[in-house]
């Protein structure tokens, strides 16, 4: 079963995507990680994406769905971190899961608006990987110096707290009348976590909430 992990920038599916991907085997497939590689090669999807991102706007729907398509021959089972956005990239991406006969769930991470800004103020990322830390809340060993690799970490440009509010203001408008659709009382297929708590806290309950899925989907055969 491929997850869809839906909230507001900064609650936390980047983080949470690749401790699951690491421990259980899903693919992390973040759209954001992407275009950045994108952006950082020079490509013409990253020259096309790369002002967009910085006002902290929606990159074209076609771009994304080209790109999330050449990704899903891939095989999975996938995280989907930071797609669908829209309900256009929603409707594709249901439209290739029928295709390839594959079922999703979509995790809301329930968070208070408050803790974005400090969330998204304090975090440091590794470009080339996409690996997270925040200056308080989740530190790499030595400050401003990716654990793994010793190269440095960058605060990113849409991470001020001028474009985290137009990004929140893009998420509200676009992104969360997703939770209705995946919440279709005709389909149900929206599950949520308390994503407030501490990042180990935040893990344990996705591990219950997949297994129990698990357990649910074997007892129904
Ligand atoms: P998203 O992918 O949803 O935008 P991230 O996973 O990048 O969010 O998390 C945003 C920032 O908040 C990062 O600096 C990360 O280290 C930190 N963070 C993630 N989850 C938590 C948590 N449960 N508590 C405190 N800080 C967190
Ligand atoms: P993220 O890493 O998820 O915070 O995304 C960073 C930025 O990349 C967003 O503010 C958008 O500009 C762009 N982006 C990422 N994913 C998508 C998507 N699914 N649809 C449109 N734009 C996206």
């Amino acid at each position: 079963m491929n997850l869809i992990f839906l909230g507001p920038p900064g609650a936390g599916k980047g983080t949470q995507a690749r401790i699951l991907a690491e421990r259980s085997g899903y693919r992390q497939l973040s759209t954001g990680d992407i275009l950045r590689a994108n952006v950082l090669a020079g490509t013409p999807l990253g020259r096309e994406a790369k002002p967009i991102m910085e006002s902290g706007g929606l990159v074209p729907d076609d771009l994304i769905i080209r790109m999330i398509a050449a990704e899903f021959e891939g095989g999975g089972p996938f995280i989907f971190d930071g797609f669908p956005r829209t309900v256009t990239q929603a409707q594709a991406l249901d439209n290739l899961l029928v295709r390839k006969r594959r079922s999703a769930v979509a995790v809301l991470f329930r968070v208070d608006l408050s803790v974005l800004i400090d969330r998204l103020t304090g975090r440091w990322t590794h470009l080339a990987s996409g690996r997270v830390y925040h200056e308080r809340y989740a530190p790499p060993k030595r400050p401003g110096i990716d654990d793994v690799t010793g190269e440095p970490l960058v605060q990113r440009p849409d991470d001020k707290e001028e474009t985290i509010r137009t990004r929140l203001a893009v998420y509200e408008e676009q992104t969360a009348p997703l939770i209705a659709y995946y919440d279709d009382p005709a389909d149900p297929r929206l599950v949520s976590v308390d994503a407030l708590g501490p990042i180990d806290t935040v893990t344990r309950e996705l591990v219950a909430l997949i297994d129990g899925n698990g357990d649910e989907r074997r007892a129904a055969g």
